[in-house]
Formats: C-alpha cells, structure tokens, sequence
C-alpha cells in the first residue's frame, strides 16, 4: 500500500510516506493499551476535556493550513475545507459539554433490589477512514472515544496521508498522550492483524461495501464490536406540492458539494410528473454554471475528483448506464483541464434493469427519475440496496414527515439535502451499514454498558 499525496488538481506527488514497521504497531498497541487501563474508571476525565477544548482551540485558530492540506491531499474547495475545519471543532464544544452527561451511570428502575449501569471505556478502537472528508471522518470518531477513553488507531485512506498526519499530529499538539490516536500508514493485511489483537476492543470503518465487507469480516472472526459506515444511493423524493424555486436552491449543494463524492450527496431524483421537466431544465441551469479550476482559488465552485481512478471508475460506470439505455440529459464530455475532472452531467431513463440503477455513483452525476402515484415514488426510494440518508421535498411538511417515515434510510431530511451536526447521529441501514456516529448513539458505541446489581436481601 503506498501511501502518498498526489495532488488532483496538478497532478503532482506532493509527498510520500513509508509504511510503518511491525514494530511501529506493537508501540501503538502497547502506549494505547497502558493509555486505556489508566482511562478505564474515568479518571482524568477532566483533563481530556481540556485537551478536547485545546482541540477545537487549534482547529479554528489554524483553519485556513489545516483546508490547504485537506485541499492538496484530495481536491475540495478551499472553503468547503475550511467549513470541515469549523464542523470538526464544533464537535469540540458540542462533546466537551455532553461527556459528563453521557458517561454517568444510568440507574435501572426494578423492585427487585439496586441496579445500574456504569459507562466505561472498553479498549482500542481500529478506525479505518476514507479520504472524502479527511479531518471530519477522523474527528466523529477521535474525539467522543478519547472523552471515552478508548485510545484510537486509525488507517486512513492511502491517498489523503497528509491530513490524517497533520490530525494526529493536532491531537498531540493539543496535549493528548501518546498513544491517544497513533496514525499509521499499513496494509490491508496489518489491519486486520491489529483487529485480532486482544488489546483492541472495537472496530469503525467508514468506507465503501466492500471494504466493510472485509473489515466486518476481520471483526466478526475476532468478536469484535464494529460499526460500519458505507456507500448509498440516496433517493430525494420530491412531492407533487414541492415549491420548485426553494428546491433548486439546494440542488448544487445536494448533488455537487465536495464534487458529488459525499456518501449522502442525493443520487436518485425521485420526481412527480407535474414537476419533471422544469426540475430538469433547473437542474441543468446549476450544473451548467458551475466553475471548475483551482480548488484553492475561492472562485472556482467544482473541485476535481480525488483521483485519477475515482474519476475513471466514474466514467465506466456512465458509460454502462448508457449502453443500458440511460440518457444524457445533460454533460458527459471531456474537461480541457489537468485535473481530475468530471464534467457534471445528468442522467434520465436509467430502468431498475440497468445495472447502475443499484450502485452508488460517487461524483457528480445526477440520476433522474419519473413517478405518477406517490406510492410508486416511494417504492423507487425504497427499491436499493443502501439505506444511507434521503430528503422529502414538500410544502405540507405533516405529509412529508409520514412519507418520511415510509423510506428505509437511516436519516432523512426534510426540505434540505444532507446535513452533519454534532447532536444528529448520523448512520445507515441495509447495505449502507450498522452502528451511529456523532450525538449520544455514536458517543456510545464503544463504551461496555457494565452492570451492576445487588438484589434485595430477603
Ligand atoms: P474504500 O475503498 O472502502 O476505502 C475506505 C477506507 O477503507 C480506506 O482507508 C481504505 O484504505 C480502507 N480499506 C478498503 N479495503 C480495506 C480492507 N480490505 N482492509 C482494510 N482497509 C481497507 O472506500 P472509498 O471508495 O475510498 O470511499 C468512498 C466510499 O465511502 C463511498 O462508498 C462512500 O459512500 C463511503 N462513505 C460512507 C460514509 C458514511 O458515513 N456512511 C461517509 C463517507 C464515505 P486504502 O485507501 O488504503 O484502500
């Protein structure tokens, strides 16, 4: 696995890592074991959420450094890295506040006798991460497990190196101990020998199917707690009464933030008859006027894709669209750029039989899909293998919530795309995983609910 930063808009090797040794994993495994024995009964509690607060401190004190890598590691816009900068330490505040409350024994209400569960700290957590989000993929995951008190290691994905040294790097900044969150660049094979470790306890993976098909695997032969956060294809099911000038407001940042390489970017367009055509002539309006250029020039509004396999993955998976009867509607011509660009582009008439109808498109292309009967438009929702996020766009939000209630997603917003905040725990169903991050749920999922019982005396 080589580990390097090759920059999407140049194209140029920025910088090159080299693995660590067998030696490298048994310190980290070693530092974050005695880390966790000294954390198990909370104690130090208080100085964790110091350097959480010194965390957040740093984040927004060095913003605009901490987007340039992000920036040069994998090719979002400038701003839109500063934004995951700011999100990350607003994670900060938002867990320092809550550790307290989240960590205290919950007592159990029974006549039988005095019973309670202590919140502890379980063990190491393996985190692997993808590169879509550099800082923020780390952070949900850092920082409410070290308020915890289970030490991380994390593998980031082989091409953002950069960020997920300068995150660890923070960590220490901010006065964590080593062995907090050890970065280390390894292969596939030296990850799942750290997952059989006894001294780790739990394993995160945010990524696609298929590497959570594998890392589950490693989990479940080991016992390992795990959560899993992969792809979707997530459906924006637009209601006959939906007000066509606010839903073209949130077509670019519903499709085309972070150049469409977000797992909840909207994929599928789900639309009533009476609004299809104008949606389309909006929808090619917004992709037709985007800018695309130096991800660090805050005038360009399409970044490059973050790599040149990312974009060439993309282009056969439309090209299979098309021999499978999909049309273009809009896009799907070459870029006169250097980069890894992908022409935004709109496809219509994709039909369950295509073999894209089920996969996830991961950059900025838009599926368009028709319905008559509302009904019918949520069984197209509902007719996929994922389960990620979802947007109901309507006017009468009491119908949109129960339509809401019908999709077989994990999250679901109403009248906006995707959202990430601290206090919404964020996660999937079917396909697109198990487990939450962010809010209480993710705070939780590696904490051993230990309880205690005396029964009464008889
Ligand atoms: P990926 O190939 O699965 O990579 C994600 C991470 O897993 C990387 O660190 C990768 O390392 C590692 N990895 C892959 N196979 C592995 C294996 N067999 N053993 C150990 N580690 C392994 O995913 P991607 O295609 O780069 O990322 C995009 C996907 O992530 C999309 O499907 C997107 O929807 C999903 N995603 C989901 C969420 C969510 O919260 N649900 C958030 C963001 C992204 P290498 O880089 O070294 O291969």
């Amino acid at each position: 696995m080589a580990y390097r930063t090759v920059n999407p808009y140049t194209n140029e090797v920025e910088h090159e890592y080299q693995n660590n040794t067998a030696a490298d994993i048994e310190a980290a495994l070693s530092k974050g074991y005695q880390l966790y024995l000294h954390w198990r009964n909370g104690g130090e509690l208080a100085e964790r959420k110091e350097i959480i607060t010194r965390l957040g401190q740093l984040l927004r004190q060095n913003k605009t450094k901490y987007a340039e890598i992000m920036t040069r590691d994998m090719g979002k816009l400038i701003g839109e890295a500063e934004g995951e900068v700011e999100l990350c330490a607003s994670f900060c505040d938002y867990y320092v506040k809550k550790a307290d409350e989240f960590l205290a024994p919950r007592p159990i209400f029974t006549d039988s006798g005095n019973a309670y569960v202590l919140r502890q700290a379980s063990g190491i957590l393996m985190a692997v991460e993808p590169w879509n989000f550099p800082f923020y993929q780390i952070a949900r995951v850092f920082i409410p497990n070290f308020l915890v008190g289970n030490p991380m290691i994390l593998k980031d994905a082989s091409n953002c190196p950069t960020s997920a040294q300068a995150f660890a790097e923070l960590v220490t900044e901010a006065g964590a101990p080593a062995g907090s969150l050890t970065n280390l660049f390894i292969s596939y094979d030296q990850v799942g020998q750290i997952i059989a470790d006894p001294r780790v306890q739990g394993v995160c993976l945010t990524g696609s199917e298929r590497g959570g098909q594998a890392v589950a695997k490693e989990a479940a032969v080991n016992l390992k707690k795990n959560t899993m956060e992969l792809g979707g294809n997530d459906a924006f099911l637009v209601l006959p009464d939906a007000d066509i000038d606010k839903l073209s407001k949130v077509i670019f940042s519903a499709r085309l933030y972070n150049a469409g390489q977000v797992c909840t970017s909207s994929k599928r367009f789900i639309l009533p008859d009476n609004l299809y055509d104008e949606f389309l002539k909006r929808a090619k309006q917004v992709f037709s006027s985007v800018k695309m250029g130096d991800p660090l020039d805050r005038q360009t509004t399409l970044a490059p894709m973050n790599s040149k396999r990312a974009k060439d993955k993309l282009q056969k998976q439309v090209n299979t669209a098309i021999e499978h009867g999909a049309k273009v509607y809009y896009g799907n011509q070459p870029v006169d750029l250097d980069g890894q660009f992908f022409m935004p582009t709109i496809l219509t008439e994709i039909t369950p039989d295509n073999p894209m109808f089920n996969q996830e498109m991961f950059g900025p292309v838009m599926a368009v899909y028709k319905y008559s009967h509302l009904k019918d438009g949520i069984a197209l929702a509902n007719n996929s293998s994922y389960g990620l996020g979802s947007t109901i766009f309507g006017e009468d939000i009491a119908q949109a919530r129960r339509v809401a209630s019908q999709i077989e997603a994990g999250m679901t917003w109403i009248n906006s795309g995707w959202a990430s905040l601290p206090e919404l725990p964020f996660g999937g169903f079917k396909h697109s995983g198990y487990g939450r991050e962010l809010a209480n749920l993710g705070f939780g999922e590696f904490i051993n609910e230990h309880l205690v019982y005396q029964p009464l005396e008889k």
